[in-house]
């Protein structure tokens, strides 16, 4: 097999022996859900629902508040309980919707199979994502009806689906590739149609042999679509990574894929966008994966969006000891949370559970200018350079050496023997970059 991979990067321990092999479990639905007025990229949803208001499995309740806005839409029938703030898996507060479960399960009464959605126009087709509240749900959440509006001097000749999943512990674009892929197919020809895209390409990691075996089987008639293996290198699913794995092109400094004629979508958002075309089902429940070294039971698990971190650790039989750390999202990219409160989003792609033995001690020592974080990072950017000019407050400085480009992959610090938190200081660099840019308007 001839993989395709890209310059820099690392190789962490992959650890997703805990959970590749199990199948996809369904969660049932708890007693009471926090649904997060965000849960994207984009301006908040707005609540259409008030405190005491009966709601059906699937109904919308939030609407979006702009173009680049998702509406958000019910697990459960039940009712409104309250809207306020709640712990959100991104470390934060958020605005919520609260509901409980009267455990019905009594759908709203549009939802219904549409044997010839793929007769529809792309301006429809568009419409019914949107309307289905989906955004990229490999992490970056971005609103999928937006994505598939690229400008008409941006034409997109290509589209590409990640089912790379390079963040360790995480399987459960693994397992949905392996339980669903006629679906996520059908979701691909689909945004190739939107976009009038003639070429697709799925790409997956080389340790996801079996999924890139169903995938080569059932498209080995298919001209236009290609399956793609790639090395095992983190950050492979990264979009620019992935872009020059696959086609060779380089998206510039400071732009985006569709400026090579490219879109790229998470394998997760392709089988949402056939569930909301096929049967107009809103996004109310994705692929989760429970995982850790502690976690008694580790699983895949289809989740209400909206369920308590605590109740799916609960399903997995707990920790078999005390938990130092728990991270949502994988390690490399994730964030860490302060307790079991938070619930899962359509972004959630994992928890993680970390013991005592796990976590490193990660006191900061001074640079040594080794140059090894130079030699990760997959921008070709200096790291340790940023992070000197942000600690300094030379934002400019830290600008002309490329922060804004600067993907916040982690590969950097997870190189670094002196434990710098580079990409914390990266961060910070980015926010004042931006304010400054702002004040420039
Ligand atoms: S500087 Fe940014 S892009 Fe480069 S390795 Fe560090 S986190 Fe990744
Ligand atoms: S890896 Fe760490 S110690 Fe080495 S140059 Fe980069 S910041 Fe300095």
């Amino acid at each position: 097999m001839c993989a395709k991979t890209f310059k820099g990067g690392i190789h962490p321990h992959d650890y997703k022996h805990f959970t590749n092999h199990k199948a996809i479990e369904k969660f049932p639905a708890p007693e009471k859900l926090y649904i997060p007025l965000i849960q994207h990229i984009g301006r908040p949803a707005v609540p259409i629902v008030k405190v005491g208001d009966e709601v059906k499995k699937g109904q919308k309740i939030a609407d979006a508040s702009g173009f680049v806005s998702i509406p958000m839409h019910s697990p459960v029938s039940g009712k409104v309980i309250k809207i306020g703030p709640y712990p959100h898996p991104t470390g934060t507060i958020q605005q919520v919707i609260e509901i409980e479960n009267d455990g019905k399960n009594e759908w709203i009464s549009e939802l219904q199979d549409d044997e010839q959605y793929f007769l529809l126009s792309s301006e429809k087709m568009k419409e019914r994502i949107q309307k289905a509240g989906i955004c990229g749900m490999g992490g970056a959440g971005f609103p999928t009806h937006v994505k598939l509006s690229p400008p008409e001097n941006r034409p997109i000749d290509t589209v590409i689906l990640n089912g790379v999943e390079c963040e360790p512990y995480l399987t459960s674009d693994h397992r949905l590739m392996l339980e669903h892929p006629e679906e996520i197919i059908a979701g691909l020809r689909i945004i190739m149609k939107i976009l009038d895209a003639k070429r697709g390409y799925i790409g997956i990691e080389l340790n996801k042999k079996n999924a890139i075996t169903i995938f080569k089987q059932m498209l080995r008639d298919q001209k236009n679509i290609n399956v793609v293996p790639c090395m095992l290198r983190y950050p492979q699913g990264a979009e620019k990574q992935l872009i020059y794995a696959i086609t060779k092109r380089k998206v510039p400094a400071g732009g985006l894929p569709m400026d090579v004629g490219i879109v790229v979508q998470n394998v997760g958002t392709a089988f949402a966008i056939y569930e909301a075309l096929r049967y107009h089902k809103p996004l109310i429940e994705r692929i989760t994966t429970i995982s850790g070294e502690i976690v008694n039971e580790p699983k895949n698990i289809k989740v209400p969006i909206g369920t308590p971190l605590s109740q799916l650790l609960e399903f997995c039989g707990g920790t078999s000891e005390e938990i130092c750390k728990i991270i949502s999202g994988g390690p490399m990219m994730g964030f860490a949370l302060p307790d079991l409160e938070a619930p899962a989003t359509k972004t959630t792609s994992g928890f993680v559970f970390m013991g005592d033995k796990e976590v490193v001690d990660t006191t900061e020592a001074p640079c040594i200018r080794c140059g090894r974080c130079v030699d990760a990072c997959p921008m070709n950017l200096l790291p340790t350079f940023i992070a000197d000019k942000v600690k300094n407050g030379q934002y400019e400085e830290a600008m002309k050496l490329g922060v804004l480009d600067c993907i916040e992959c982690g590969s950097c610090a997870y190189v670094c023997p002196s434990h710098i938190q580079l990409v914390q200081w990266i961060k910070i660099g980015k926010l004042e970059v931006n304010k400054l840019k702002s004040q420039d308007k």
